[in-house]
């Protein structure tokens, strides 16, 4: 018996195929775990259901018990995790099925993207994942998804078919813009926390291979490239998507030896399209300075992770955003003031991503995802070990305060990070859209079971 009054153990045990495990427990340790190791969860009761009935079971079991109910994928996500109340670790629902006549695909909540990747491209189709492949479809989804084709497609919420949601009741409800108009506007982009999201079905793209890649540039060519960059991606079209990050990896064995225990500057590419443009539109970047590495090629869509090379291995970490208006000149210098070669500061990257295009459009009927308007995303990462912490969260913010002269004023809610006052949230949609999430948090879950994720309160 746990100390929520209710709660029996056992009893949950006898109604699910899946496992559930409390403090003390082999196996409740890492059901806790995520990417993420700034904050780990600690539930009262963590469940890894095997099924969509045991989450609904689950969560009924938690509203009579009085638990509050989070839930956790992958663990890249929101940093401050479960304290208290059940916690819902969806990874072992691994249930995925790719249909190429419809160019779809349905997914189960612990589906990550790169085995999406995997079982489309043999049929010539390719999902809107982002920078790393290792992200969960379902958490990456209902924030809206930006991702390194985003600029041709939009957001992954944009191409979002059917929802299938276990409510604060533990019944299941398929949610489409049909069925449940405001409920799914409010799950495409709202990241609402309304519900345990058990499928996604969304649409594919007709993308076998892209051109596109890393190319890696000196520290010391890191104003010359940055300022290229400011210019060139002006003229990129929406087939294009490129962003470009400050990097500053640690002086380790797990990084490749040009580039580690120094500044370099790491341009992403990816372009939808032939090789003969793809590579004309690179051109006036690659001329920018000699880089130490170009590995933009053709590359099958699978190898995607290859272009942002993200981290696989779980560690502990801060990270904060700002979107901008726009990246001139001045806000370059202003950058490289305060995170550039010259400046010794403990974090890891210090990245520019051009959104526009595509991600500026919504699908018809609309959808929750915001900060459409915006130029550009600033998003910041630092090492989150007790000797950096304070040094490391000054640090971050530093760069992001330096940038705010050239802030749009709001943030992707996907990219958060430790900005988690319900003010800070609240600045990822516009006025009228966060009285609409509001809106339907309070129709769908008036009691609050579901405290995952960024409250808007
Ligand atoms: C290395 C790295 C790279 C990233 N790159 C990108 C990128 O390119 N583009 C982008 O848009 N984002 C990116 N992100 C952010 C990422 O998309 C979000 O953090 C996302 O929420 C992760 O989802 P998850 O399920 O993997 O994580 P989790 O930590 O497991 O979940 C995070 C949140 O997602 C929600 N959630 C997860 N599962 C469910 C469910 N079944 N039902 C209801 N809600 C659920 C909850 O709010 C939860 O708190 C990146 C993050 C990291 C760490």
């Amino acid at each position: 018996m746990s100390q929520a009054a209710g709660f029996n153990v056992e009893e949950l045990r006898a109604q699910l195929r899946g496992s559930v495990f409390v403090p003390g427990d082999a196996g409740f340790e890492s059901a806790c775990l995520g990417f993420n190791l700034a904050h780990p969860a600690r539930p009262e009761a963590a469940v890894l259901p095997d099924s969509t009935e045991d989450v609904m079971a689950a969560v009924r079991h938690a509203k009579a018990a009085g638990l509050d109910v989070h839930v956790h994928s992958t663990g890249h996500g929101y940093p401050h995790q479960a304290s208290g109340g059940m916690l819902v670790n969806t990874s072992q629902m691994q249930s995925l099925s790719v249909d190429p006549q419809r160019r779809s695909a349905r997914a189960s909540a612990g589906v990550r993207w790169q085995r999406v990747i995997d079982e489309a491209a043999p049929h010539g189709l390719a999902p809107l994942n982002g920078s790393s492949p290792d992200i969960g479809v379902i958490g990456y989804t209902l924030g809206g998804g930006m991702g390194p084709m985003g600029r041709t497609f939009g957001f992954a919420a944009d191409h979002v078919n059917s929802i299938e949601l276990v409510t604060a009741d533990g019944s299941l409800l398929s949610v489409t813009a049909e069925s449940e108009a405001e409920l799914f506007w409010a799950l495409c982009g709202g990241k609402c926390a309304v519900g345990i999201v058990t499928q996604i079905d969304f649409n594919l793209m007709p993308i076998p291979s892209v051109y596109g890649g890393a190319v890696f540039f000196s520290g010391n060519d890191a104003a010359t490239v940055m300022h290229a960059y400011g210019g060139w991606v002006h003229s990129l079209p929406e087939s294009t998507t490129a962003s470009i990050a400050l990097l500053r990896l640690p002086d380790t064995e797990q990084f490749p030896e040009p580039l580690r225990g120094k500044t370099s500057v790491h341009l992403r590419y990816v372009h939808v399209g032939d090789e003969e443009n793809g590579a004309a539109l690179l051109e006036p970047l690659r001329r920018a300075a000699t880089p130490m590495a170009d590995l933009v090629g053709m590359m099958p869509y699978v190898a995607i992770a290859s272009v942002h090379q993200d981290p696989t291995d779980p560690m502990p970490a801060w990270d904060g955003s700002l979107l901008l208006r726009e990246f001139t000149p001045a806000a370059i210098d202003a950058l490289l003031a305060v995170a550039g070669p010259e400046v010794d500061i403990p974090i890891i990257i210090a990245e520019i991503r051009h959104l526009g295009g595509a991600l500026a459009r919504g699908p018809q009927g609309g959808n929750a995802v915001g900060g459409r308007d915006a130029g550009f995303n600033l998003g910041v990462i630092g090492p989150y070990t007790p000797p950096l912490m304070e040094a490391v969260h000054a640090a971050g913010n530093a760069v992001l305060d330096a940038l705010r002269p050239w802030a749009h004023g709001g943030t992707l809610i996907n990219f958060q990070g430790f900005a988690t006052s319900p003010e800070a949230v609240g600045r990822a949609w516009d006025s009228v859209t966060l009285a609409r999430l509001r809106a339907v948090k309070r129709d769908w879950d008036p009691d609050s079971l579901f405290s995952f994720g960024y409250s808007m309160d």
